[in-house]
């Protein structure tokens, strides 16, 4: 059922289609286009944070599978299978798979809730479409990348031509499984690559079936594989694959870096890495709209419950503004997200992934409280969700950059504020962190935006403004929050490598 339908569904509507799913999911390999279990038989069970109940297994693979399934995709790249099609067939099927995910927008919603607890409408309005939406980009792009021809001498001809990797290893987090995986594999697919894709071990279910979704389209066995399994060891075995030449990544920091070192230890695979953030949200006295300002702040700490890798996770305002400001989140944002039940569509705020999640989250709190920051709401675990992973949101005032909270990467619907004085102050505090994915500057004074967009140290800046645009904004960090862009055309040619030809015509 798609997107518009399924809207209609209510919160009885979507309980009872999630109890009868329960223990239903397909949760095997897809290898070679058809379903397989894992070759050692091992399963693991996923938990439903919202419950933190067991609903459903998912195939524990491990090195086996994952020779087994890059075996496919080197099979069917060499077979050409993919790439031998004009470019516009290609772009046709993955047409067709975009519209098949708008067509099954209501498995796939269901399946993000039950596996992180993510608003069932958010994943209506925001998670499907916009996954359906990348393939379509993407699929765009492919009659669109052009090579170089060189100003030679006439007796020679020099051609600089972009080619795919073969394959490619695509390994992706649980914070939005659906779309972070497409952020992967639509714009390696698009270049012509065959894919083995390693999904969150919490949240593989929806990834699993847009495999099925691919071969539906007319997408060849063997060009796009799911192993699901845990990162340690499917994950690890992907990226130290020999025959595997480009891994793309969204995860941690930490694992970010573990891959690299396999990349080292292998073949010396091309890693590309989306990370982690701690990105600072900076508001001057003088900004344009107070209103619009409060309302991007807590939307950007609190919306999909603070698990959002460009989180507004510092907030810092000018001291003329500060007192006014903290006032103001505090009587906008405090309700603005009421914790509950993900599968009803009112719920604007579900629980964390998991427990543990939950318990390091608290944890931060409990670090701001002795820290010294000032608790001004939320805190806790909200009255009746005892059951699940759930966290209110929550804000602290009169942080500062040498706290944990204002250092760490939370992950968790906790804001920080944090007052400063002069532009060069905060410019110093913005880029004191190992992190540089995005920032935001909100002021009235043009110069002033744009010194302060040149001097942050951050793959994205936006002004007067967050997390807006569309798919040719280039997403992606500076220092230790990646090293690649997703989501536009850069990041289809990020999954094509360039090679030189040259012709003597003499
Ligand atoms: P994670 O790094 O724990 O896991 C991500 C993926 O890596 C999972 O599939 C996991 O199984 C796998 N993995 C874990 N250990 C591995 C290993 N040793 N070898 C190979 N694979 C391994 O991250 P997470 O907790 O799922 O996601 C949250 C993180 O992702 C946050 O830090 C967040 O900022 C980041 N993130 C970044 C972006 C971005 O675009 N920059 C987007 C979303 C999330």
């Amino acid at each position: 059922m798609d997107a518009r339908s399924a809207r209609k569904y209510s919160k009885d509507d979507w309980t009872k289609l999630a109890s009868e799913a329960e223990n239903k999911i397909e949760g095997r390999l897809f290898i070679n286009g058809e379903y397989v279990d894992a070759t050692d038989g091992g399963k693991f069970e996923v938990i439903n944070p919202a419950t933190n109940e067991v609903y459903a297994t998912v195939a524990a693979g491990t090195e086996k599978d994952i020779d087994k399934a890059v075996a496919a995709a080197k099979e069917s790249y060499k077979a050409r299978s993919w790439l031998k099609m004009a470019p516009r067939k290609r772009m046709g099927i993955m047409m067709k798979f975009a519209d098949l995910v708008n067509q099954n927008a209501a498995e796939l919603a269901l399946l993000e809730t039950m596996n992180m607890g993510k608003p069932i409408s958010d994943c209506l309005n925001v998670d499907v479409p916009a996954s359906a939406v990348n393939i379509k980009f993407m699929a765009e792009c492919i009659d669109k990348m052009y090579g170089k021809v060189a100003n030679t001498h006439d007796s020679a001809l020099n051609l600089s031509v972009r080619e795919p990797f073969g394959v490619v290893g695509c390994i992706s987090p649980w914070n939005y499984p659906l779309l972070m995986a497409v952020w992967k594999i639509s714009p390696a697919l698009a270049a012509g690559n065959s894919v083995v894709l390693k999904p969150d071990e919490h949240s593989p279910h929806s990834c699993i079936k847009i495999a099925e979704l691919f071969v539906e389209a007319g997408g060849p066995p063997g060009v796009l594989n799911v192993v699901s399994g845990l990162g340690e060891v499917a994950g690890k075995a992907l990226a130290l694959h020999p025959d595997v030449l480009k891994i793309g990544f969204t995860g941690s920091t930490e694992v970010g870096k573990l891959l690299l070192q396999y990349a080292g230890q292998s073949n010396m695979k091309k890693v590309s890495l989306e990370t982690g953030g701690k990105s600072p949200m900076i508001f001057f006295a003088d900004l344009p709209d107070m209103d619009q300002a409060v309302d991007t702040a807590y939307d950007s700490i609190y919306a999909n419950m603070g698990e959002v890798c460009n989180a507004g996770s510092r907030i810092y305002v000018e001291r003329a503004l500060y007192a006014d400001f903290v006032d103001q989140f505090i009587a906008k944002g405090q309700g603005a997200y009421t914790p509950g039940d993900p599968l009803d569509p009112e719920t604007n705020m579900g629980p964390l992934v998991t427990a543990q999640a939950q318990k390091r989250v608290l944890g931060f709190i409990e670090s701001g409280k002795s820290e010294g920051a000032t608790l001004k709401f939320g805190g806790g675990v909200p009255d009746g969700l005892e059951a699940g992973c759930f966290v209110e949101p929550t804000l602290f005032s009169d942080v500062n950059n040498d706290m944990t909270i204002g250092r760490e990467e939370i992950f968790g619907p906790v804001a920080s504020i944090i007052p400063f004085d002069t532009e060069e102050e905060v410019i110093n505090m913005a880029n004191d962190t190992i992190y540089g994915l995005c920032a935001s500057v909100w002021t009235s004074n043009v110069s002033r935006a744009h010194n302060m967009a040149k001097a942050i140290e951050s793959g994205m800046v936006y002004v007067n403004c967050y997390d807006v645009g569309d798919l040719t904004f280039e997403f992606g960090g500076y220092k230790q929050s990646g090293n690649s862009k997703d989501s536009c055309f850069e990041s289809v040619l990020g999954y094509t490598q360039s090679k030189s030809i040259w012709y003597n015509l003499g």
